[in-house]
């Protein structure tokens, strides 16, 4: 069995591989552990490993974790998973980021949520890439007007594009998806100045992900192990 700091060393290597590969500038990927499912002593295992962004996909888990952890203060907690209109606050109240906006209602409650003794609340857009109907996530012809909106948003920064590719061992199809997803990025990026984030690319598909441009990995399983007994 390897450790938990054993398997974020691997997740490290992997990504710097891909990086160089793609004669990206070192360091220019972060890696976001999702800690989705395990135990609070897993992210502490993975803290003292070095890790400090954490992924959390489920709203009541996520801020158990984050008040569990409030002596760890340079934790960055990243919501990952669908919000419900009625969870909006306590996001609001607890993340300093969420990559999972996909409308304009959830934008606006977590913008006028906000506490004002806590800086802006860090967004992705979640972007529905493939156009999978099971997906969350916005279509690419609602991405203009929700760009505007939210950033216009005082307590909001919006930081970048998230999307959740279909599997696929298809891999020009799964160039394509991605080639896509760089395309609108570097458009946005362009224009808006903290537009800097493409969450993109899992356990499974970060090499591919690092090759396209991602500037941030979101690693379960490869870290953690798997999520099937919860
Ligand atoms: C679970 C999850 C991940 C991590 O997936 P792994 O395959 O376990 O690495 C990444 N992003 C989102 C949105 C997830 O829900």
């Amino acid at each position: 069995m390897q450790t938990i700091a054993e398997r974020l060393k691997s997740a490290h290597l992997r990504m710097e591989r891909a990086t160089a590969n793609a004669h990206r500038p070192p360091k220019s990927v972060q890696l976001l552990a999702v800690s989705k499912t395990k135990p609070v002593s897993d992210i502490t295992q993975a803290y003292e490993a070095g890790q400090r962004l954490f992924g959390e996909n489920y709203v009541q888990e996520g801020v158990e974790k984050i008040q569990a952890l409030t002596h760890l203060k340079d934790i960055e907690w990243h919501m990952i998973g669908p919000i419900q209109s009625n969870k909006t606050r306590i996001v609001a109240e607890h993340f300093h980021w969420v990559q999972s906006v996909d409308r304009e209602k959830t934008a606006r409650r977590l913008n006028d949520q906000r506490p004002a003794t806590m800086s802006a609340l860090n967004v992705c857009i979640q972007l529905n890439i493939d156009g999978e109907s099971s997906k969350s996530g916005i279509g690419e012809q609602e991405l203009p007007a929700l760009i505007e909106t939210i950033a216009a948003m005082p307590n909001l920064r919006l930081r970048g594009l998230m999307a959740i590719p279909e599997a696929t061992t298809d891999t020009v199809k799964q160039a394509t998806t991605l080639g896509k997803l760089a395309e609108l990025f570097t458009q946005y990026h362009t224009k808006l100045s903290d537009f800097d984030t493409l969450s993109v690319g899992m356990s499974g598909d970060l090499e591919a992900a690092i090759a396209h441009g991602s500037t941030m990995v979101r690693i379960g399983t490869a870290i953690f192990g798997s999520r099937n007994n919860g």
